[in-house]
């Protein structure tokens, strides 16, 4: 045993590592969590005006966190069909909570929600210590602890700790400092994200449409808005930005269509440039990165949060039975244990959203012709049909007990 400052010492505090500071209250450890950015601030980069698709899986680990009240309360909108079409084609694929004898496939929360429910979350954990806003600026690792230097403030402070776990998004300083290898494939696509209000009542149904300029979805929200996340070049995203609301909401009808009757109203547009992340490694002694720092994901299936919550329920449950177990929280051998249950998940759940966006955005004939069968062969063939229900609904694999509804 050392006498770090923490057990655990978690660096950002957005949308998975605020997670894993809940996740891990039932641990008699001492754990630390130092965040950039207040989360209520506009600044946040994790609690903004996006929506996020979370999957029945996610419903279930957020319950366990107790967390679930909370979002139900702001608005989280339950997903209770899903359908999938290609644009100017003859395929189409559809999902249904019936189908899978759920009350719902996934739920619809708006990330600023996520970031009003967690806070007090946090704010209710005993064992936890939030250090917010102050930014890391150096880890240094050695055999016992690691070492945080980080900025609250004009001071420079230094904390230590047995295990770091960095969850400081997509560019990650911490995996950087580490010096961990990152192959970074850029899709030359930027998601443009807004939230509008059709004619008619969305049904609660989910929309994946693929078009020529790239996927867009629909997805239910609360007063019957619609979360928009639509995949473009990034000029065309740069030019639709520019557009004022009618002539924007004008090209969104046209790619998406009448369904929901016209489109009335139109909130906030943001852009998102896109990229695939994978790392050459998920730990190190004394280090374990997990959500985006470990893995971006194209948000084509709404899949990127999901994944990096099961990353904070296998965590905490792989943490939960090494500190029962007498093992050293932070020595490699635990954390390969970790790394190993996560390496399946994450590269079917990379492999297949990287696999759409580019079976989708491939103009020859045969392949539109196949793509289209497979679509076809979902919504025909049950088994086909179950596969990729279970997948979007977060249940796929070896999954950990908050994810099965147990608790740690
Ligand atoms: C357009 C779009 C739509 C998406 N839709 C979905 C969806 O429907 N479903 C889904 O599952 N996923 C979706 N995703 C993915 C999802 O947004 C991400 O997977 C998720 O935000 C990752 O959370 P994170 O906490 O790992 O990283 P982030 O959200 O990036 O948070 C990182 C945190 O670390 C902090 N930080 C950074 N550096 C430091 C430092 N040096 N010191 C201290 N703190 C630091 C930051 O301030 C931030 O709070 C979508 C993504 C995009 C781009």
């Amino acid at each position: 045993m050392t006498n770090a400052d923490f057990d655990i010492l978690i660096i950002g505090g957005g949308m998975v590592g605020a997670s894993l500071g809940v996740a891990l209250a039932p641990l008699p450890l001492r754990v630390g969590l130092i965040e950039a950015v207040e989360f209520e601030s506009a600044a946040q980069p994790s609690y903004d005006d996006r929506s996020v698709a979370l999957s029945y899986g996610s419903k279930r680990i957020f319950e366990g966190l107790g967390v679930w009240n909370r979002l139900e309360a702001r608005g989280a909108t339950a997903i209770q069909r899903i359908h999938i079409s290609d644009c100017g084609h003859f395929g189409f694929a559809r999902l249904d909570a019936r189908e899978a004898a759920v009350a719902a496939l996934g739920y619809v929360v708006e990330n600023r929600a996520l970031g009003h429910a967690l806070k007090p979350a946090l704010a209710e954990t005993k064992n936890l210590t939030v250090i917010c806003p102050a930014s890391v600026e150096d880890v240094a690792f050695a055999e016992s602890a690691t070492t945080v230097t980080f900025r609250r403030g004009d001071k420079l402070e230094t904390l230590s700790a047995r295990l770091v776990v960095a969850a400081d998004g997509g560019f990650s300083p911490v995996r950087n400092m580490a010096g961990i290898e990152t192959r970074r494939t850029d899709y030359h696509q930027t998601a443009l994200v807004t939230n509008v209000t059709p004619e008619l009542p969305h049904r609660n149904v989910a929309y994946e449409r693929f078009t020529a300029s790239g996927p867009l979805a629909f997805l239910p929200m609360s007063e019957n808005r619609c979360a928009v996340v639509w995949s473009l070049s990034p000029e065309k995203a740069e030019a639709l930005l520019a557009l004022d609301a009618a002539p924007f909401m004008a090209a969104l009808q046209e790619q998406f269509g009448t369904r929901l009757g016209r489109l009335l109203k139109v909130g906030k547009r943001a852009a998102y440039p896109l990229a695939l992340t994978r790392v050459s490694e998920h730990t190190r002694p004394r280090l374990v990165l997990i959500g985006n720092a470990a893995h971006t994901v194209h948000p084509v299936a709404g899949q990127g949060f999901n994944l990096g919550l099961r990353d904070v329920a296998v965590l905490a449950q792989v943490l939960n039975e090494a500190q029962r177990t007498g093992r050293d929280i932070g020595e490699l051998a635990v954390l390969a244990d970790y790394a190993a249950w996560r390496k399946r998940d994450n590269l079917a759940i990379s492999t297949f959203t990287d696999g759409l966006v580019r079976t989708f955005s491939n103009d020859l004939t045969p392949v539109s012709f196949l793509r289209n069968l497979g679509l076809v062969t979902v919504d025909l063939f049950p088994p086909a049909k179950r596969a990729l229900l279970r997948l979007s609904m977060g249940l796929a694999g070896r999954l950990p007990r908050l994810a099965r509804g147990l608790p740690l």
